[in-house]
């Protein structure tokens, strides 16, 4: 039951006062029923009104009933009167805290109220600023928008020289015509920094801008974004910055102008911190360095550059902390290449007044050739001083302002002072002659030199060699070096030498250069006419070789001698070697067309024997003459021309006199065309062999042959050996071609031998090839290289090849001999040789010279001289050959005088190799 039906039930208001009353009366029932029941339950009982005492039971229950349930209630009272106290008190605490919340509320909204009066003021206030910043800054201010300016305040406009209407809702045409220092236009710039300043990136660019009149200014643009509540905006401020630039640009040109004076220094030049960092560096030192600028600068110089390494300087400085501090120094150092160099190196100190820190700046300078230049003026002053050449410095005018002790001994003087201002002339005890003029073109720059002597009753005492050379000195000042020698000593050595260098020893005549230069001096004067002639002697080689050496030289000298008286006077004779000799003969001396007849007055001369020491002897002369009239005037051709002419008369039997025609010199170039041609003919198979036959002097049977070369030149013709057996001789081809005769008579003889015929082969061997060295070298190796055998081979050697060099022939024989070469003298009877050498050969065969022969039948000489060398052969035990046999009376006559071997067309031509044929009796028989 609630306990609003319980006071319902037992009809109660819910007031505490009647709470109570009820509970009182309840309670006062309560007891009198509990006394009663307790004490008057007998009496009753005993009364026996038994209904009353049910009532009061029933009563009683209900009452305690009643009283339990007010118990109840009056519990739930106090419960509910607690709970309704607490709700009570609850409720009052609530209305104080709302009362005090909404104090507090109240105090809140005022807060707010006063918040937001203040935060509106400061926007106010804010907008003010801004308005006053937009207004007043210097700046020109623009809002963008989708690049379009939506605002601006009134410095944009004044800036821009624009109206607002012009500039608002457009993109600014100054940024659009903004341009660069070089002209180049920069709208790219700006629009580059628009987009960068929408996507939230502040920029700026500094550009030219021009304003609506056309006058252009300096602008430095920032543009960066910001947001208000529609969207984002750009804000544009552009700041005049002419001054600033203008001042950039002085600065700079201050900075470039500074810079050019830095690089202008020549020298290296830098300036570093007291660490030795670089601060400056000039061109000069970079490119001494080698070192690009940018590179080095803010690193520390110690050992990057050799020539300006100052560190030392450095450490002083340190130390002193001195700020006046400056000093030279050297510092030798070696350069890239290794070579040691020498620099001067000047330096000071400064110090910054802003940082107080110190620097030095240092120049260096390559003072090495400075420095070796030094060494050497030393070096010549000390050679000035010792020189024992004399040396005087003179004045343009030839006053000597200084000289060396070598000059004041030449002067007579000890001390050369005393020479100064004294002329050069009066000093010297030999003058110069035209002494001022000499002195006046040295200084003019024309050297001058000469000899100066001293002459004492016209001969010669001391002569000097004097120098005079110009020398400009500092301020143009004019001196003359004068070198003074004293060449007494070396004048006379020179003569001697000299002397001697231009005479033949021997004769004491005047020897080949002398004759040259003689000749040259000679031919040298306009219009000079005169002769020049080449004289050897004829067969000089056998009194030489046959009286001795000294006879020789004995025969020579008395040749110069009975030259000399034979030639007219003034004749210049000279003796080349040997047995030449060669005269200049000038117009004057012997006019050209007696010449002739001169030199045979001197032939006639020469048929005196000459009386030697133990033996007489004649010789011929053979003479060239060549008139320098004719022919070029030219040393060299007049002495080879003459030299044409002397060969000629030696070829022409010598003991003549031939004077130079052209045609001689057409022979000569003939000489060198066949000498060309025949160089070829070596090489390109031009050249074979026939084999000429020779047969025994009685029954005519081949028994052996001579081999001969033959020349089949380009154009089909046959050469004669005649021809070009003497050129190849004189030009030295006789070496290759005697070689190559050689290999083919080899190789043929080895062909025949094949066959079964023992090969007899004659090979005619040259003068030259006896004289070569390696010749006998060869003829082994062409042997042994064809398996052939020396004693296949007969070698014929001229009686002239033999008498050439007898020692030497000798030799030469004997090893070919030991090799088993047989060995011929071939033309023998024309070499005049001494038959008491014969015995020294190691020979087999003579062979008659061709003369004899082809006179035999007729000439009772030729008869003589045949049966002569036939006996001599035979006494000697040596077969005897003669070649040229044409008529079979010849070869009767020589067949009885008893020659072993004949050779001639009478028994055949020389054939080729293939025609010819051992065994076969030729000719008609005997
Ligand atoms: P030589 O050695 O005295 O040779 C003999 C020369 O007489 C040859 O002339 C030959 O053809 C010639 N002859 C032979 N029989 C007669 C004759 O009955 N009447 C006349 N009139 N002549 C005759 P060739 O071939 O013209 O040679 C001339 C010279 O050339 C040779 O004289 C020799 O000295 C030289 N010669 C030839 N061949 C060679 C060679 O291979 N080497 C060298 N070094 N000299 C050679
Ligand atoms: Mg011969
Ligand atoms: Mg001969």
């Amino acid at each position: 039951m609630s306990d609003q039906s319980q006071k319902t039930i037992v009809g109660l208001d819910d007031s505490p006062v009647v709470t109570t009353r009820v509970e009182k009366s309840l309670d006062s029932l309560l007891t009198l029923c509990v006394r009663d029941d307790e004490c008057t339950k007998s009496e009753i009982n005993a009364t026996h009104e038994s209904s009353k005492y049910s009532e009061i039971d029933a009563l009683a229950s209900l009452l305690q009933e009643a009283r339990k349930t007010i118990v109840a209630q009056k519990r739930q009272l106090l419960e509910m009167s607690q709970r309704s106290d607490a709700l009570a008190r609850a409720q009052a605490e609530a209305i104080v805290s709302s009362v005090e919340i909404i104090d507090e509320l109240e105090r809140t909204k005022h807060y707010l109220n006063e918040a937001r009066n203040a935060a509106e003021e400061a926007a106010a206030d804010t907008q003010r600023l801004a308005d006053t910043i937009f207004e007043r800054t210097n700046d020109g201010v623009l809002v963008l928008e989708c690049r379009h300016s939506i605002t601006c305040n009134d410095n944009a406009l004044s800036l821009l020289d624009q109206s607002r209407e012009q500039l608002i809702q457009s993109w600014p045409r100054a940024f659009d015509t903004a341009q660069s220092e070089t002209a180049d236009n920069l709208s790219h710039k700006f629009d580059e920094l628009y987009n960068n300043a929408v996507n939230g990136f502040v920029g700026t660019v500094e550009a030219m801008l021009s304003r609506s009149s056309g006058e252009t200014f300096w602008g430095e643009v920032t543009m960066s974004s910001f947001c208000v509540k529609d969207g984002g905006h750009v804000l544009a401020v552009i700041r005049d910055v002419s001054s600033r630039k203008r001042f950039e640009a002085e600065l700079r040109r201050h900075r470039d102008f500074l810079d050019n004076i830095i690089n202008a220094v020549p020298d290296p030049l830098s300036v570093k911190r007291l660490d030795q960092t670089l601060v400056i560096a000039n061109d000069a030192f970079c490119r001494a360095a080698g070192v690009n600028r940018n590179e080095v600068i803010g690193r520390t110089a110690v050992g990057l550059i050799a020539f300006d390494d100052v560190s030392e300087i450095g450490e002083i400085l340190n130390s002193q902390r001195s700020s006046s501090l400056s000093g030279s120094f050297e510092r030798r150092y070696r350069d890239s290449i290794g070579v040691e160099r020498v620099s001067s190196i000047k330096t000071s100190v400064f110090s910054d007044r802003e940082s107080a820190e110190h620097y030095t700046v240092s120049t260096s300078r390559d003072i090495t050739e400075a420095r070796n230049r030094e060494q050497q003026l030393q070096l010549l002053a000390s050679v000035f001083r010792s020189a024992s050449e004399g040396i005087a410095i003179l004045t343009s005018g030839g006053f000597i302002v200084e000289a060396n002790p070598a000059f004041a001994k030449m002067a007579g003087v000890e001390d050369a002072s005393r020479l100064v201002g004294q002329s050069l002339d009066v000093v010297l005890a030999s003058p110069i002659e035209h002494y001022s003029e000499v002195i006046s073109k040295v200084a003019s720059g024309l050297p001058w030199s000469g000899k100066s002597a001293v002459m004492q009753a016209d001969a010669v005492v001391s002569s000097y060699w004097v120098s005079l050379s110009c020398s400009l000195q500092a301020e143009d000042q004019t001196r003359i070096i004068a070198l003074v020698s004293d060449i007494t000593q070396l004048d006379s050595s020179q003569a001697e030498l000299k002397r001697r260098a231009l005479c033949d020893p021997l004769t004491r005549l005047s020897n080949r250069a002398h004759f040259r230069e003689y000749l040259r001096d000679s031919i040298a004067v306009p219009g000079s006419t005169g002769t020049i002639c080449f004289l050897d002697l004829d067969d000089f080689k056998h009194v030489n070789d046959s009286a001795g050496h000294k006879a020789g030289d004995d025969l020579l000298c008395q040749v110069a001698d009975r030259l000399l008286a034979g030639l007219p006077p003034n004749a210049f004779l000279s003796r080349f070697g040997g047995d030449e000799f060669a005269v200049i003969l000038s117009e004057q001396c012997c006019p050209t067309a007696r010449v002739s007849d001169a030199m045979d007055e001197l032939l006639l001369l020469f048929r005196e024997p000459f009386v030697l020491e133990q033996s007489q002897a004649t010789v011929g002369l053979s003479i060239g003459i060549c008139h320098y009239s004719d022919v070029s005037r030219d040393v060299e051709t007049l002495m080879q021309s003459a030299d044409i002419a002397m060969y000629v008369a030696k070829t022409a039997g010598k003991n003549c006199v031939r004077t130079f025609t052209r045609e001689m010199q057409e022979s000569v170039d003939l000489r060198h065309r066949v000498k060309s041609r025949l160089q070829n003919a070596l090489s390109n198979g031009e050249l074979t062999l026939h084999y000429q036959a020779k047969v025994d002097g009685k029954t005519t049977r081949t028994v052996s042959c001579e081999a001969l070369v033959r020349w089949r030149a380009e154009d089909g013709n046959y050469v004669t050996p005649s021809e070009f057996i003497p050129i190849a001789e004189q030009t030295g081809l006789i070496g290759p071609l005697g070689d190559l005769v050689f290999e083919m008579a080899v190789k043929q003889a080895c062909k025949w031998a094949a066959t079964g015929v023992q090969p007899s082969i004659a090979v005619n061997i040259s003068p030259h090839q006896i004289r070569d060295p390696h010749f006998i070298q060869r003829c082994v190796r062409t042997l042994s290289e064809n398996q052939a055998l020396g004693e296949w081979f007969e070698l014929e050697i001229t009686e002239h090849a033999m008498m050439d060099d007898v020692h030497h022939a000798v030799a030469v024989v004997r090893e070919l001999s030991s090799l088993g070469f047989r060995i011929a003298i071939d033309d023998f009877g024309t070499g005049y040789s001494s038959l008491s050498y014969l015995k020294h050969f190691d020979i087999d065969t003579l062979k008659i010279d061709i003369s004899f022969v082809r006179d035999v039948v007729d000439d009772a000489h030729s008869q003589a001289i045949v049966q002569s060398i036939i006996s001599l052969g035979h006494g000697l035990g040596l077969i005897v050959v003669a070649e040229g046999v044409e008529e079979p009376r010849q070869a009767q006559i020589l067949s009885d005088f008893g020659c072993d071997i004949l050779q001639g067309h009478l028994f055949g031509r020389p054939v080729p190799a293939d025609q010819f044929e051992f065994g076969s009796v030729l000719g008609s028989g005997l």
